[in-house]
């Protein structure tokens, strides 16, 4: 697939607290995931370029939320990583305030990415992050990374649990297998962005041409 989705994109800023957050805008996708899971790399193969881990990675913008413009009014927001081992409790209370808030509070978050080692899924701070985020009835899409490490057999007996887990505590939500070693999944993680993006925007007009006047700026988004 010619990835036209990313063909503009670039770094736009980095925020470390929810006071400097950009002016909400447009349409943003989160993406989320426990630290070594393989977000910068998932990021990356979808991108297909190498620019934004690093920027990610830069030390000092770890604990950071990232935001990467896709040309005009579109976000990515890579999400700070979270499960080290030996965080301090400071950090660790900076952290869950800063997704908290983001992930239950920013009108202009469509959607959430949560990325996952397709050997260790649904880790209790994942499930920490599914039910912040499943208050506001958005959209997860969970990528299972590093499925080139499982067989195959096993990579699709994840898939069921995890597609079953979302099901079982009523989680708005799709799952796929992904690669960043061998691009698995990276089609189908696209269009899925691609379609988050279209229908956010849809909801966006629809909001600002509903009684012929044109708001200010979006309230409420849901996904169609
Ligand atoms: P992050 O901390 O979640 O951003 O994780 P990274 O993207 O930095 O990945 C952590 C480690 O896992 C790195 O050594 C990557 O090379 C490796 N990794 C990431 N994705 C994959 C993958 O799909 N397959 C394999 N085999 N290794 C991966």
């Amino acid at each position: 697939m010619t990835n036209a989705l990313f063909s503009k994109a670039e770094f736009y800023t980095t925020v470390n607290q929810l006071r400097d957050l950009p002016k909400e805008s447009g349409v943003e996708i989160a993406f989320a995931g426990r630290s070594n899971a393989g977000k910068s790399s998932a990021i990356n193969t979808l991108a297909g370029r190498g620019r934004f881990a690093f920027v990610s990675k830069t030390p000092g913008r770890t604990q950071h939320i990232n935001f990467f413009q896709l040309g005009a009014r579109r976000f990515i927001v890579d999400l700070p990583g979270y499960g080290y081992a030996k965080v301090p409790l400071a950090i660790r209370q900076h952290w869950t305030e800063l997704l908290s808030q983001y992930l239950q509070t920013r009108e202009t978050l469509f959607g959430m990415v949560l990325i996952m080692d397709i050997r260790h899924p649904i880790m209790p701070l994942d499930v920490q992050m599914l039910e912040w985020f499943a208050l506001t009835r958005k959209p997860v899409h969970i990528l299972l990374s590093k499925a080139d490490k499982l067989s195959r057999s096993k990579a699709v007996e994840t898939l069921r649990y995890v597609s079953s887990y979302l099901v079982a505590h009523q989680i708005t939500g799709s799952v796929q297998i992904f690669s960043s070693m061998t691009s698995e999944g990276k089609d189908e993680a696209i269009l899925l962005l691609k379609n988050w993006l279209e229908s956010a925007e849809q909801a966006l007009q629809t909001t600002s041409t509903e009684s012929g006047q044109k708001k200010p700026r979006s309230k409420g988004i849901k996904p169609g």
